[in-house]
């Protein structure tokens, strides 16, 4: 049996979109293996969530207990390493968010599967599925194959459409058999950040600014609560310390994809680039004409985002 597992991620009890792209991957893989896909959702009090993975049509695997109850890629490994195996699956696949790229190459070495990371689309089928990746941030596209019995890889979840509801699906509990005094990593504490704002690889619309806001981000925010939208940046912005770190967008940020992109003052960088090129409407607005960012933008305004932004936003309002 060649079936594919596929690692939940959840935030209070419901799926999150990346994992739902992760679950369309494993649904293409699998009908390619001729497998089944088996979902596996890990943590304390979490039914709602492999409830939720079950009305995509999946057989999940729920591992329900107080050692899970924080994320410890320590803790959790050996519990993906025993579902993989309940499960008869040759293929384990998560997304590539910062739980996936932490958690599931730990859970390869356990297996002694390949990996790859940041898989963008498959092709072949059998045991000759091919796998496509970036390197040289996206400048290369690989073509790998991964030839040990259990293979592993996270997907960018921009790259695959998300699963959709079905029938049939089913949750069956998975014992742990997890010795909390054994493990040599403790959970210390887990600092979120609340924001009345979507989160950035989950929004609609995403406003990011970058070096030349100067680091006045004020009317880019206003911008962005106006439409809705999460705030995102370039790495320059980040670096001067202007803005989070987790609003960096790009090779070494989050990779985005959101309906609508609005980049002020972002020059597109191909670090840059690699984190939002996926946007399916790209506006930039930058006050020099030769600015890379334009290449790729769909809609393009050449100007002082010190003027043209708080403009946006009078229009935006009007046309409210
Ligand atoms: C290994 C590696 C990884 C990296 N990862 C990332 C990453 O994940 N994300 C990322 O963003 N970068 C990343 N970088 C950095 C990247 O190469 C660029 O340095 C960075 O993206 C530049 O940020 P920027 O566009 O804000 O700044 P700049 O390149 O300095 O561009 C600023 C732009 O603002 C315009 N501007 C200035 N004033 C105004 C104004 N008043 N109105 C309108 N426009 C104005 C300018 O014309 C210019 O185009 C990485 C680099 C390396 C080497």
């Amino acid at each position: 049996m060649s079936n594919v597992l596929v690692l939940a991620e959840q935030s209070h009890g419901k799926l999150k979109k990346a994992t739902l792209a992760a679950m369309g991957a494993a649904q293409q893989l699998a009908k390619r293996t001729g497998g089944q896909v088996v979902g596996l959702v890990m943590g304390k009090g979490v039914q709602a969530a492999a409830d939720e993975m079950a009305s995509y049509g999946l057989t999940v695997r729920l591992a329900d207990a107080p050692v899970l109850e924080h994320y410890l890629a320590e803790s959790w490994t050996p519990v993906v390493a025993e579902a993989a195996k309940a499960a008869g699956a040759t293929w384990i696949v998560a997304a590539a968010t910062a739980f996936g790229k932490d958690l599931l190459p730990r859970a390869a070495a356990r297996l002694g599967a390949a990996t790859a990371t940041e898989v963008l689309s498959l092709s072949g089928d059998g045991a000759n599925v091919l796998l496509k990746r970036p390197m040289w941030a996206g400048n290369v596209i690989a073509e790998v194959e991964l030839a040990t019995p259990v293979k592993a890889f996270t997907i960018r979840p921009t790259e695959f459409a998300p699963a959709q509801k079905a029938g049939g699906g089913s949750v069956t509990a998975q014992p742990v058999a997890v010795d909390a005094g054994s493990l040599k990593t403790r959970f210390v504490e887990f600092q979120e950040v609340k924001s009345e704002r979507p989160e950035l690889t989950e929004a609609r619309v995403v406003v990011a600014g970058g070096r030349g806001t100067k680091g006045d981000f004020k009317e880019l925010e206003g911008l962005a609560d106006d439409l809705g939208a999460a705030v995102g940046a370039s790495r320059a912005a980040v670096d001067a310390g202007w803005v989070p770190n987790d609003w960096q967008v790009g090779q070494t940020g989050k990779v985005v994809a959101p309906e609508l992109y609005i980049a002020a003052g972002i020059s597109g960088a191909i670090q840059h680039v690699a984190g939002m090129k996926g946007a399916k409407v790209i506006v930039a607005i930058n006050k020099d004409p030769e600015a890379p960012i334009f290449q790729i933008a769909d809609y393009g305004l050449v100007g002082d985002l010190f003027k043209a932004i708080p403009e946006l936003r009078e229009k935006v309002k009007s046309g409210k």
